[in-house]
């Protein structure tokens, strides 16, 4: 896929959500479904300002437009919090409107393919790729992950699988593991700030790359994407 026009989509893609300081549009609806052909889905929940334990969280900037590009893009369904809610967070919060959206839509189930999309600071790693804890080796979320890796990891990106060194596991009461429990192949996907920024001075080359093999790896995981990028 050509890469800067897929980063200028993730551009214009992200206005939505940056607005009112990263809090989105208070009169727009709270989350947005957009149903796409295929078996994969991607997530992202913390895109805007959000909530846990009472205290205000900052939005992992970009990450719901990255969504919004993947259904652009490859007819991936996507599922976003569009503006700061006034509850605990979807990756601690099991009555979380996003989960029951998740599941009321089909993106969770047997032989659904999961990407729940998250932003870090900048580490030594690009990504983590986790699965829901360790004790889910052998799930078919590790299987996605190591797919992912692999192809990231020849495209330039180091990876942490697993989260064994940044401790992103995606334990505990995650988006994920609620889709793993689903049977779904799931994976959450922590992207560093210097993946996903248009930020003067940012690095226009890495970004637009990282968009490129994203949507390349998670369309070879659905035959409907991969025919619409074949045409
Ligand atoms: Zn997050």
């Amino acid at each position: 896929m050509d890469a800067e026009p897929l980063r200028l989509a993730w551009l214009e893609a992200s206005r939505p959500f940056t607005a009112d300081q990263n809090r989105g549009i208070a009169t727009g609806p709270d989350l947005v479904f957009t149903p796409g052909a295929g078996r994969v889905g991607v997530t992202a929940v913390h895109g805007v300002v959000h909530q846990r334990r009472g205290h205000v969280r900052q939005a992992e900037v970009n990450t719901a437009a990255l969504a919004v590009v993947a259904n652009q893009v490859i007819g991936a369904s996507t599922l976003v919090v569009a503006k700061t809610l006034l509850i605990e967070d979807a990756n601690r919060n099991a009555e979380h409107p996003a989960r029951v959206a998740a599941l009321a839509h089909g993106l969770w189930g047997t032989d659904r393919v999961a990407i729940d999309v998250h932003g870090q600071t900048d580490r030594p790693v690009d990504l983590v790729l986790s699965w829901g804890g360790i004790d889910f080796e052998a799930s078919p979320g590790e299987a996605l992950a190591r797919r992912l890796a692999t192809g990231f990891a020849a495209a330039g990106f180091p990876i942490d699988l697993g989260g064994r060194t940044t401790g992103f596991a995606a334990a505990g009461p995650t988006m994920t593991r609620a889709a793993a429990e689903s049977g779904t192949a799931a994976v959450q996907m922590e992207i560093s700030r210097r993946c996903r920024t248009f930020a003067q001075g940012s690095d226009r080359g890495r970004v637009a790359a990282f968009i490129a093999t994203f949507l390349t790896l998670i369309a070879t995981e659905d035959q409907t994407a991969t025919s619409l990028i074949d045409e």
